[in-house]
């Protein structure tokens, strides 16, 4: 089982770095960048650090 860094949220489960059966990531920092030249809202922006599980 993953250790839970308390202070990255995350519900992306389909993340290998996910913790599983705690919503949080198990990294202990994450790159979060934009695929948008001029970024206006939440969606706009992603976790680099993403690895499909
Ligand atoms: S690497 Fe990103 S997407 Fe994956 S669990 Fe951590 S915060 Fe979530």
């Amino acid at each position: 089982m993953e250790t839970p860094n308390r202070s990255i949220k995350c519900n992306v489960e389909s993340c290998r770095n996910h913790c599983g059966s705690e919503d949080y990531c198990s990294l202990s920092c994450i790159t979060v960048g934009t695929h948008e030249c001029n970024p206006t809202q939440d969606a706009c922006t992603d976790c680099m650090s993403f690895v499909k599980k």
